[in-house]
């Protein structure tokens, strides 16, 4: 691999300033998360957006939450068919390695990965219905939420998207046997989050309702 380059200056110094200061301060806990290995009591499933900053909406350390992020936070459903799928596998460690007892499904305001859906979903955007799109096919996963959107201006209809990218993701969540017989267990219950991240508020889903509400 001749193509890898050395990191951008402004990343070194950033990472010898944490090591400096942070790492330094606390070299005895670093220490101590690296001998007794993991042991979080979360999993959070949340977008790749740069603005979505679970560790610091919950005040978490390391080692606190296994944290998955892909676009839009979506969760496939269960399909063992041999080919690559990262979500899953993730999912299938947190669940049946370290024995999470929450799995949290995180959304957000103005998913990019959402809109491009919607768009999709409106004829708006071809490209994604490309078989070679990524984006595309992975958002297919988010299709059946578009045909249930109530009627609305293109705004509420985005937002109602990105909360049933959560929803949908719960309901594929259960599709896994091994989540289904945990959460029947009672050894592990799922969460439904979705994050509006220029007020910073944070609405809970309600399966009474079928609603989010404010926290
Ligand atoms: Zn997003």
């Amino acid at each position: 691999m001749h193509h890898a380059r050395p990191l951008p200056a402004y990343l070194v110094n950033r990472y010898h300033g944490w090591k400096a200061t942070v790492y330094t301060e606390n070299r005895g806990w670093y220490r101590r998360l690296a001998e007794d290995g993991q042991h979080p009591r979360s999993m959070v499933i949340s977008c790749c957006d740069s603005r979505v900053h679970v560790t610091s909406i919950f005040g978490a350390d390391q080692g606190e939450f296994f944290i998955h992020r892909n676009i839009a936070n979506l969760v496939p459903p269960f399909n063992p068919d041999g080919h690559h799928h990262g979500t899953s596998a993730a999912v299938e460690y947190a669940i049946t390695g370290l024995k999470v007892a929450h799995l949290i499904v995180l959304g957000h305001s103005g998913c990019g990965g959402v809109e491009g859906c919607y768009n999709m979903c409106s004829g708006k955007a071809p490209e994604l219905e490309e078989a070679s799109s990524f984006v595309g096919r992975w958002m297919d996963i988010l299709r059946p939420g578009f045909a249930d959107l109530p009627d609305g201006d293109d705004a509420s209809r985005k937002q109602a998207l990105e909360k049933a990218s959560v929803v949908i993701s719960l309901e594929n969540l259960m599709t896994f046997p091994f989540i289904n017989a945990a959460v029947e267990s009672e050894r592990l219950s799922i969460h439904g989050l979705w994050n509006d991240i220029g007020e910073g508020s944070l609405e809970g889903y309600d399966p009474k309702t079928g609603q989010f509400k404010p926290l």
